[in-house]
């Protein structure tokens, strides 16, 4: 045999031995491919509490961070220090204006049937009674059934929506909605059962609207317990009278920042996924868990990538969105300064539930993208936080994701959250270091595959 005889059969069989391995690398199940990589990222989570503690001393240095305060200009002034000393690239703050809501001082008290100071808060973007309050009798209602079949009683009164606690989703609306049902109908002022499944006289604060054709009278929340009193009170055909006082006032927009950084991708750095939270809160408690959690486990994700030295494909790049709570200014601003490159994100990812135990991720993208996701969802099956459901997404991510971008929330155990959630209670003691560790090797694992995979996600 000749030399030239030989060479042509073994350089075929090479050629296809090496095409058949490669095609077998891209075709082998994602679980298997990425295996080693996601179990060293979880190991390294797990063996490190530096998310809660970077969260704790945010939150205490800082503590809450409402939109237009300067304690979250500064929160956020400090997280770009210290992105910058943990090495992560691109780093920056993108203006945003914000709405700037003020509190001011506040009060609720019970005038008849007896003298009680109530534990109140106004609603977000309420507006002031007059300086000495607004005193009226209290009409309780149950719904707006209710209100509308007893409208002609309101007139004159502080409306009570004393409406039980169903889910978030479906109790919320009487916050959103109760100024303008009540001042509707001629109340003077509105009272909120604080939005909640359990109280220890905490009330629970959240943002409210007005509507252009209705006066604007005050809301405010009470708790759980008063609330159920008045209804008491008032079945047993008492008259209640309650004088509120509050002094809240709406400046003019103010200046505030989505925080940005980056691991840039080693092969198409200008295709991205984003993970993040929302670095804004209410006005009370210390935010942590409503959102700085969430934030700060995106944050740590990213780092803990950096630090492992891996190096995805595309770009990972950590947002902490801005006003999420009271104008949602943050996401909007976010797609509006990277719509050139909107077609280029991957996958947008969020945390906003707490960082309690993580399950999973809802998902919002196409059947083929729901199939791959749930493939990489199996490598989070050792930490408990496998379940990929549909559908799923978040605020700050819904501008990316009706631009089509796929989306997806951290899903964690919910029996706590609405607890906590908007009140003076939201501090770091409820939250476990363990559970917040579990949450960013989550991120950090789906944040690095969905990256990492050859091709990018299939959109709709
Ligand atoms: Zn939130």
């Amino acid at each position: 045999m000749t030399v030239q005889s030989l060479r042509l059969p073994i350089v075929l069989v090479l050629a296809t031995a090496l095409s058949t391995s490669t095609a077998a690398a891209q075709q082998a199940p994602i679980a298997e491919r990425y295996h080693a990589t996601a179990d060293r990222i979880i190991d390294a989570a797990l063996a490190d509490s530096g998310a809660y503690r970077r969260l704790a001393e945010l939150t205490d240095r800082f503590g809450p961070r409402l939109s237009g305060s300067e304690s979250l200009e500064r929160a956020i002034d400090w997280i770009i220090e210290q992105m910058q000393q943990d090495s992560l690239e691109q780093v920056r703050g993108e203006p945003v204006m914000v709405p700037h809501w003020v509190r001011g001082e506040e009060a609720a008290s019970m005038i008849e049937p007896r003298p009680r100071s109530m534990p109140m808060l106004g609603l977000g973007g309420s507006v002031a009674t007059p300086p000495d309050g607004i005193t009226a009798e209290v009409m309780v209602v149950g719904s707006w059934e209710d209100l509308l079949r007893r409208a002609d009683e309101a007139r004159g009164k502080i409306v009570l929506f004393n409406v039980p606690w169903v889910d978030y989703g479906t109790t919320v609306q009487y916050r959103s909605r109760g100024a303008v049902a009540a001042a509707h109908a001629g109340a003077v002022a509105a009272l909120l059962r604080s939005v909640t499944p359990q109280s220890l006289q905490t009330p629970h604060t959240g943002a409210t609207d007005y509507a252009p054709d209705t006066p604007q009278i005050p809301f405010a929340a009470v708790t759980v317990e008063d609330a159920e009193m008045m209804q008491r009170m008032v079945d047993r055909g008492q008259r209640v009278v309650v004088r509120l006082t509050m002094s809240a006032r709406t400046l003019p927009d103010a200046p505030s920042r989505n925080v940005v950084a980056e691991l840039r991708g080693s092969e198409r750095p200008d295709e991205v996924v984003v993970l993040g939270g929302h670095i804004d809160s209410w006005d009370v408690g210390q935010g942590a868990m409503d959102d700085g959690g969430g934030s700060v486990a995106a944050w740590e994700a990213v780092k803990l990538l950096r630090r492992l030295g891996l190096r995805p494909r595309r770009t990972v790049r950590v947002v902490l969105w801005t006003n999420e709570e009271n104008g949602g200014r943050g996401g909007n601003g976010y797609l509006q300064a990277h719509a050139a490159e909107a077609d280029r994100h991957v996958l947008a990812m969020e945390s906003d539930a707490g960082v309690f135990q993580p399950l999973g991720f809802g998902f919002g993208g196409s059947d083929s993208a729901y199939a791959i996701v749930s493939q990489v969802g199996t490598l989070l099956d050792r930490i408990g936080a496998g379940r990929i459901t549909r559908p799923g997404g978040g605020a700050d991510i819904g501008p990316l994701m009706r631009d089509g971008v796929p989306g997806m929330g951290l899903d964690v155990d919910g029996a706590r959250y609405f607890w906590y959630h908007h009140t003076d209670a939201d501090t770091m003691d409820k939250l476990d270091p363990a559970e917040m560790a579990r949450c960013v090797a989550a991120m950090a694992v789906m944040a690095y595959v969905v990256a990492d995979l050859p091709e990018p996600l299939p959109r709709q």
